[in-house]
């Protein structure tokens, strides 16, 4: 089983921003989460906060009892990126980006198992990216680099899985073909969690949505929070 709990958080940058204001919200496991909310409503803030990229200065966040960096050393999450810098220079080949996922869980680097190979070829099955293997990442459309991210997620085999805007530039087949796979994982046990500030996707396919800007607005199943708001 796997629980977040994310208890009255704070968060300021540098510039005297405050983009997290006493947050407070609880997951359970073989969930899919909607975090909606306005742009700069701080949804990208609070996913960092999750990923330990920046560390609320008052609250606390939990992983089934574990602070963040202990959830991250032990694999719990994984995350795609909204967009991702791409060094256009530096050619990186599509099934090394996602080999990536194989190494973020390794406890040392070693060279890649046939195990490990693998997944990899399984996860660039399920986004249907399979031709597209020895491409490189700097040569495919945004919603394909999109597809790429949330195969190294795949093959990172984490419990929890936080994807950031995955819709934007990805056409309505793959959308479906995106949500088909997610339900499967929330079948077998994950626990994920999507932003968007587009509320028209969401309702058919999550159970839960935690409605933000810069705090919790409101919390519950999709039945009630989009009750409460009408
Ligand atoms: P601040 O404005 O308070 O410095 P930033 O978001 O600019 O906040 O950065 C806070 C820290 O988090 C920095 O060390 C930065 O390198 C790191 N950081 C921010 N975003 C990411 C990211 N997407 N991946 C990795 N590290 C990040
Ligand atoms: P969202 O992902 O919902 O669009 P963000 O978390 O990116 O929202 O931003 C929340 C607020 O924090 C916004 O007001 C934004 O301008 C501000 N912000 C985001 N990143 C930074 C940063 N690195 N430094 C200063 N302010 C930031």
């Amino acid at each position: 089983t796997i629980e977040i709990l994310v208890d009255s958080i704070n968060y300021k940058y540098s510039n005297g921003n405050q983009a997290i204001v006493d947050a407070s919200f609880k997951l359970k496991e073989g969930i899919i989460c909607a975090l909606v909310g306005p742009n700069g409503g701080g949804k990208s803030t609070l996913f960092k906060s999750l990923m330990g990229f920046v560390t609320p200065y008052s609250g606390n966040i939990s992983f089934n009892g574990l602070s963040v960096q202990q959830a991250l050393k032990q694999n719990y999450i994984a995350y795609v990126p909204q967009t991702e810098e791409v060094d256009w220079d530096f050619p990186i080949l599509v099934k090394d980006v996602v080999m990536m996922g194989r190494y973020c869980k390794m406890n040392f680097l070693r060279i890649p198992s046939k195990h490990d190979i693998e997944i990899v070829e399984q996860a660039l099955d399920l986004v249907g990216l399979s031709q597209y293997k020895t491409r490189q990442i700097g040569e495919l459309s945004g919603g394909q680099k999109k597809r790429v991210f949330l195969a190294r997620a795949l093959a990172q085999e984490g419990q929890v899985l936080m994807l950031d805007e995955p819709f934007t530039g990805v056409d309505v087949q793959t959308e479906n073909a995106i949500i088909e796979l997610l339900q499967q994982l929330k079948k077998q046990g994950a626990l994920i969690l999507i932003a968007t500030h587009n509320l028209g996707s969401v309702p058919e396919f999550c159970d839960e949505v935690v409605l933000f800007n810069r705090t919790v607005i409101s919390f519950g199943t999709i039945g009630t929070t989009f009750t409460e708001e009408n």
